[in-house]
């Protein structure tokens, strides 16, 4: 197709690992901070760590990474989604369960690749990949071969804090989710908004993005330490068609928490820590027709487990990184996840 990129195909191709590097902000260069991640070419990342001798003196030790793509901290949200989720887009028109999450540490830039800037209105303001594949949707909708299919198009949107299911386009009402005995996963009573143009999906972003941290102490507090789901469903005469789940997940250096003198925060980080481990398991199970994949064992693998499962199951993962010296073990920590899920 005209939008289209390579087509998911067999079991090398489900699964795309990426890397974003996002640009030195102003606080972190007031603070000292330098720059220790380089993108020498496509696909690499080097991690130039700075180690102390035994005299004291300083040297930097690089380690290299490999994925299927790395972006510079130049690269716009247009560029990175056209390597990650815009080639998985056309497979739920046939059918398919695409699935994209952004995993990092918090203020790595998960939310402004995933969200874009909403608060910058109007021209210039980044769009994230949310819309961008709500953009695409809309055009594929028109091709043809889909048309005739008469799809419906809705969006879904919800968060999974502390293990628990909140609706995010319904006023953080506590959902359930139950299995039947064909291991069919429903989130009961989830919230499904009809949507007919960009616009109206930019509208479930904002709504729902708005209930994610109104009433929250911390907006940022909060949302480092919840998964956020957005669904684009499509559905023919209201049966399941193809759906793409996006997913902007905890601040992965919440799974440290376990060590908080704070019972909850305790708590907390050890459910974000399970819950990252056990999607690492079932990313690394996809496509191996593997019997035991742990889906039942976190909240959020359960939710996505139909997303796992099939032949018509695509993956990516863009891991984003934060640039500064003071960072470097958080950002060693993500590259050593997203190399593990390759
Ligand atoms: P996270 O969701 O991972 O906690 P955010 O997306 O909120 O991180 O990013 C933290 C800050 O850095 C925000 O102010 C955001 O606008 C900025 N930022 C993140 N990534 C980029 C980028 N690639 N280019 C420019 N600014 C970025
Ligand atoms: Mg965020």
């Amino acid at each position: 197709g005209a939008l289209g990129g390579p087509e998911p195909g067999p079991r090398q191709h489900r699964i795309r690992v990426c890397v974003r590097k996002r640009p030195l902000n102003p606080r972190e260069a007031g603070l000292q901070d330098f720059d220790v991640v380089t993108v020498p070419c496509r696909g690499v990342v080097v991690v130039h760590e700075a180690r102390q001798r035994l005299d004291l003196s300083r040297y930097l030790e690089s380690q290299t990474f490999r994925f299927d793509h790395a972006f510079d901290d130049s690269a716009p949200n247009e560029l990175v989604y056209r390597h990650t989720a815009q080639p998985l887009v056309e497979s739920i028109f046939r059918g398919g369960m695409a699935t994209c999450f952004a995993y990092g540490q918090t203020g790595s830039g998960k939310t402004h690749t995933m969200v874009g800037d909403l608060s910058a209105k109007g021209q210039g303001c980044p769009k994230g990949v949310y819309s961008l594949v709500a953009q695409d949707v809309f055009c594929w909708l028109q091709e043809p071969s889909y048309k005739q299919l008469e799809l419906q198009v809705y969006g879904a949107f919800f968060e999974i804090y502390g293990g628990k299911v909140y609706d995010l386009l319904n006023w953080r009402n506590r959902l359930k989710v139950l299995e039947d005995g064909k291991q069919q996963i429903q989130v009961v009573g989830l919230q499904e908004e009809e949507v007919s143009c960009v616009e109206d999906v930019m509208k479930l972003i904002e709504m729902g993005n708005r209930c994610r941290t109104s009433g929250q102490t911390s907006a940022n507090t909060h949302s480092s330490r919840s998964h956020a789901i957005f669904q684009i469903i499509l559905r023919k005469r209201g049966k399941l068609h193809g759906k793409f789940s996006l997913i902007d997940l905890a601040g992965n250096e919440r799974g440290a928490d376990t060590g908080s003198a704070d019972r909850r925060t305790r708590l907390e980080g050890a459910e974000i820590n399970k819950s990252l481990l056990v999607l690492k398991e079932c990313i690394r199970a996809l496509g191996r027709n593997k019997a035991h994949t742990p889906f039942r064992a976190s909240k959020l693998t359960q939710v996505l487990r139909d997303s796992f499962i099939g032949e018509n199951s695509c993956t990516c993962m863009i891991a984003t990184i934060s640039p500064g010296m003071r960072s470097c073990e958080h950002t060693l920590n993500t590259l050593r996840y997203a190399n593990r899920v390759k």
